[in-house]
């Protein structure tokens, strides 16, 4: 079956004069695969990813995650985008347990079960390296670990659907390649559908099952390599 659906979308921005940044749009992605998203850039790449998670509403077509028609942002979704988003004031542990606070229904679990939630929010920063930096706030940390700290929140609501736009971009190489293993292990090991945007053609082969390639702007799916 499957969890996300676009059918015939366009997407223009700034009224009728504006950028049309995809047009003519399809892309279905079924329950469990791990899709990645490939084109040049300015393609329409984030505006796709913009569009799964209800951030922008398209002037044509529709758009559906698990069977939903979306018209406003999506909560079974765990986003991380390119640029790291930490709220300043907030250490990185409530950084990470930021989307717990968002749905009524996470809210009143982690009233109940605070303990459980931290340690998993630990447990998710020594994941991605980042192992006693839960007390430090945004600013002392670098923009990598910053990056790596914004896929830890993504996660910490066991999202269905993960939606990640270029999330490896700020690190280096070696980091890079830990994280991959990161994400590999968790598609692996839990039930998660996952779309991930990158430039990288090396990182699309090795972690995804079917690559979707995007044309140039107004982009749409050009075809899917399985
Ligand atoms: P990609 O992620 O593939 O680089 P984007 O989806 O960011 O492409 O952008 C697609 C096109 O839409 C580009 O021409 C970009 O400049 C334009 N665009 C993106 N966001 C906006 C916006 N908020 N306002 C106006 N134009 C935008
Ligand atoms: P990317 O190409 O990977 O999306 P950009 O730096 O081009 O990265 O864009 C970052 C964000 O800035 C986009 O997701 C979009 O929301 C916004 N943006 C991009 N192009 C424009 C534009 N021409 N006008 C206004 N906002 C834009």
């Amino acid at each position: 079956a499957s969890l996300v659906t676009i059918d015939n979308v366009d997407m223009r921005y700034g009224g009728a004069d504006g950028t049309l940044a995809v047009s003519g749009l399809n892309m279905v992605v079924e329950r469990g695969e791990f899709a990645a998203v490939v084109g040049p850039s300015g393609c329409g790449k984030s505006t796709l990813m913009k569009l799964v998670t209800g951030l922008h509403i398209p002037q044509q077509g529709l758009v559906t995650v698990a069977g939903i028609h979306v018209t406003k942002p999506v909560s079974i979704v765990g986003m991380a985008f390119q640029n790291p988003t930490m709220l300043p004031w907030r250490t990185t542990l409530d950084n990470v347990l930021l989307p717990l606070e968002i749905v009524e229904r996470h809210r009143r679990r982690l009233r109940k079960h605070k303990k459980e939630y931290v340690e998993k929010a630990e447990h998710l920063l020594e994941t991605v390296g980042l192992k006693g930096f839960g007390s430090k706030y945004p600013w002392q940390l670098s923009g990598g670990m910053q990056q790596r700290a914004n896929l830890c929140r993504a996660l910490i609501h066991e999202p269905e659907l993960l939606m990640l736009d270029e999330p490896f971009g700020a690190l280096d190489a070696f980091t890079r390649e830990e994280l991959w293993q990161v994400i590999r292990d968790l598609h692996a090991s839990q039930d998660v559908t996952i779309v991930l945007v990158t430039h990288d053609l090396r990182e699309a082969v090795f972690l995804a099952d079917n690559v979707h390639v995007m044309s140039a702007r107004p982009g749409k799916i050009l075809k899917v390599h399985k």
